[in-house]
Formats: structure tokens, sequence, C-alpha cells
């Protein structure tokens, strides 16, 4: 597998550090709101990483931060008038119905900021050993850029720009303000009843030594993979390869992959422009999780992605051409399954698809593989040439796609109003012992790509 590596900006054959293992740390939310699309397109980028590096055979630990203390959670906390965890649990608990939703793998760990302060801790503490933190007269502890040689080797931070002994405390800055940024913030007034006590005073870890703390918890001092949007590239990510090699002497993260922007309707998505959606605005609107998901992985990352509802609606027509292929082959394949040599025709696709990952992760040509496979189906069952091993043999296929894809086969997809109608009628007629109407409605259900079944609970109803 290739990737295209921010660090050396070159693709690169990818080698873990230790053979079929993977680790990945994943910059999660700051649990202030409910997460964007914007947002998403990077999990969503994350997703299909982990799930085609699963593809290929690795076995992958996956950490994912959930940042609960920063300057927006302690803001959003005080003008509420509630206690941080109040306040964080409940975009804690959105931000996993939401990942549910877009069909995300879970990770293997979600550790929050909060819980792991006595790492955050430790960790200053290495660091003040190395000589490469000092104590402001207010209590906070700064990181000294200048002393650390290799800071801006990720963003290509212009060195003469560094200005020695310029202190920032925001969380989050732009590249033309680089210099000393605190690693552990003094409690001011602003910050209410929420701090932790330290060697330094009460006060709270900044943001971007909490990612160094906890990666190198889970995943070790040296990991093989770190991601994120490209807006994480600076100061986020340059500020932990600092804390983290200043503190440990050795490479904190060999490959560093980074998602671009997500447009909306060709614009940069802000609230004041009305074209900001979080996903249940985008469900409220009647599209599913699915046909979301289709479109944020449809685009290669390092792409930007325009999100347009045009695009919404192009994802639904994709995925209806999908389950018209797969209800076909299932209905041809029977109870018959793939035996004998898989046809020429899915083998390509196969290898097209697993190579269109191989090259950092080229999900449009996957797309293209499998559209191919589907077509290819298509033409042999309109020429009375699908046999039902072969339909077997595209099913295992398209299951295969789908570990890394997860757009092919319908989960828990909401059951259309029209199906639910049409169950009430088959209920009714049962009651009637009008059996040849019950059948009758059951074979439009299947129609319109249903399934159901009568078990002693009464109808069972799954998609096709
Ligand atoms: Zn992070």
């Amino acid at each position: 597998m290739k990737f295209y590596n921010s660090l050396s900006r070159k693709k690169e054959k990818f080698k873990s550090l230790v053979p079929g293992k993977a680790g990945l740390y994943t910059c999660g939310p700051t649990v202030y709101d409910f997460a964007h699309i914007g947002n998403f397109r990077a999990y969503i980028f994350e997703d299909i990483l982990r799930r085609a590096l699963e593809y290929r055979g690795y076995e992958v630990t996956q950490v994912m931060n959930l940042t609960d203390v920063d300057d927006k959670t302690i803001r959003g906390a005080n003008e509420n008038g509630v206690s941080l965890q109040e306040f964080t649990e409940k975009y804690k608990d959105s931000f996993f119905k939401d990942i549910e939703a877009l069909g995300i793998e879970p990770a293997e760990y979600y550790p929050a900021a909060t819980d792991h302060i006595p790492e955050v801790i430790s960790l200053v503490e290495k660091l003040f050993e190395k000589g490469l933190t000092y104590k402001s007269d207010d209590g906070s502890v700064y990181f000294s850029v200048a002393k650390f040689p290799e800071y801006g080797n990720l963003a290509h931070i212009d060195k003469e720009g560094l200005r020695a002994g310029v202190r920032i405390s925001n969380d989050e800055y732009e590249k033309d303000a680089v210099g000393d940024f605190a690693v552990w913030k003094a409690w001011d007034e602003d910050d209410g009843n929420i701090w932790w006590d330290s060697p330094w005073g009460r006060g709270r870890p900044g943001w971007h030594i909490e990612c160094s703390a906890m990666s190198m918890k889970y995943l070790g001092e040296s990991f093989d993979i770190h991601t994120g949007g490209i807006d994480n590239m600076f100061p986020h990510h340059e500020n932990e390869i600092a804390q983290s090699e200043g503190a440990t002497g050795k490479p904190f993260v060999h490959t560093w992959l980074h998602c671009a922007h997500l447009r909306v309707n060709g614009e940069k998505m802000a609230k004041s422009k009305g074209n900001f959606y979080t996903l249940r605005d985008l469900i409220e609107k009647g599209y599913t999780g699915r046909e979301i998901r289709y479109v944020l992985i449809s685009g290669q990352y390092r792409q930007p992605i325009n999100f347009t509802f045009d695009g919404l609606a192009a994802a639904r027509s994709a995925l209806s051409r999908i389950d018209e292929f797969v209800r076909l082959a299932k209905d041809t394949a029977g109870d018959t399954e793939s035996s004998g040599k898989m046809p020429g025709w899915i083998a390509e696709s196969l290898d097209a698809f697993g190579a269109a990952l191989d090259d950092d992760l080229n999900v449009p040509l996957a797309l293209a593989a499998l559209f191919s496979l589907i077509g290819n189906g298509n033409r042999a069952a309109s020429a009375g040439e699908l046999s039902p091993e072969n339909a077997a043999h595209a099913l295992d296929a398209l299951r295969k796609i789908d570990t890394v894809l997860n757009v092919v086969f319908r989960t828990e997809e909401a059951v259309p109003e029209e199906v639910e109608t049409l169950l009430v009628n088959r209920q009714e007629a049962r009651l009637a012992k009008n059996w040849a109407e019950s059948d009758r409605i059951r074979d439009e259900i299947a129609t319109l790509g249903w399934i159901v079944k009568d078990t002693p609970d009464g109808q069972k109803l799954s998609p096709k």
C-alpha cells in the first residue's frame, strides 16, 4: 500500500513498525457542539483508511481522542452554568450515534482528555527535565519552540519567522502567530471551577498536549500513522511532534495523512452563510446515513469535496443502481453458493478495487471498479448468461468490497412509508385469512426491495 506522507511530501510504500499490525491515531471531536459534515469528512476518510488496512490484512489499533477540555468546552460549560462533564456528555453521546449512522467502524479506544490529566502532567514534567518548557509569571507552562530545532518540519514553517519568547495561550491559532505555545494553562477566572492541581499550580492542559499524551499511552512512543484534517496540521500536529519527540527523543509518527476541506455549494461552511450542516440536519431533510456516507467517501481524500444537494441526489441514484444489482444477484443465486472458478470480470474488478485502495486510498477508482462489476453483471444477466454460481461469486465480491466501502448492503435503513402501509394492509389481509392477497402484497413489498417473514412475533421486515 502507498500513502502520501505529509511529512516527506511524497507517496511512500507503507511499512508498519510491527509486521501485520498498524497503530493509528486520529484526532477526534471537540465535544462542545454537534459535529458537522466537514468533521465527518475526516472521520469517514479515517474509516476508509482503517478498513483498507484491514482489507490488506493488518490488525489495526485505532485511537480517537475526545477533546472534552479546551477553550471552547470550558466556555460552553460556563455559559450554560453546568459542569464540564454535564456539558460535554450530550455531545459525546451524539457523536457516537452519528458515527454509527454513517457506518463508521468503531475505534479500539476513545480516550477522553479529562481522564488523562496525570499522563499530561507527567509528559510536561519530562519536557521540563529536557529543558524544553518554562513557566511564565501567571503559572502557565510554555513549550519553547526555539529549543526544538525540528519545529516546523511538518507544516514547512519558515524558521526565520520563529519569534522566540512570543507566547500563545489560545488552543487554536494561525501559522503567522507561531510562537511558544501553552502545554499547561494556569487557572484564570474565565475557567470558573474547571481546574486540576499540578506541580505548577491549578490549571488545565493545553489542547495539543492531550493528543501527545494519549497517543503515546495507547500506541507507544513511536507509532505508524497519524491523521487529521488539513486544518490540524498547524499548529496542532506540529505541536504534537514537538512535545512527543522533545520528551522521548524518538520519532513520534512515521506516516502523517491529512484530508482536504469540505466545502458546501462551493463555499466554506459557516453558520452565517446558512450552509452549515450537522448530520441530524441532513437526516431531518430525509437523507440517510448511507447516502451521506456515499457522498463523503466518493472523493479522493486529498481533494476538496464540494458537498451539494445535487451530490446527495446523485448518491441516491448510484445507490439504487447498487440495490437493483444486489437484488438481481440474490434472486439469481437463490440458495446456490459460489463454487468453481470466479469469472474473469469479477476477478478483474476485485483486483482493480484493491489496486485503487493501495494507491493512496483512491476511492473514486475503487467505486469505478465496483460499478464495472455491476455493469458486467447486468450485461451478463440481460444476455441470459448470469449463472446462479456466478451471481453468488458476484455477491461474495460485493461483500468483500463492502468491508471497506460499507455502502453496498443496506443495514439500518429506515423503512419507506410505502412499505409500512403495505405491511399494515398485509396484516389485515392475514387477519381476514385472505392468503392470496397476503401473498400478493408480500410480492409487491419484494419489488420495493424488502423481504417480509412471518414469525410468531408477527411480520419481520429486512432489506432484500
Ligand atoms: Zn489531536
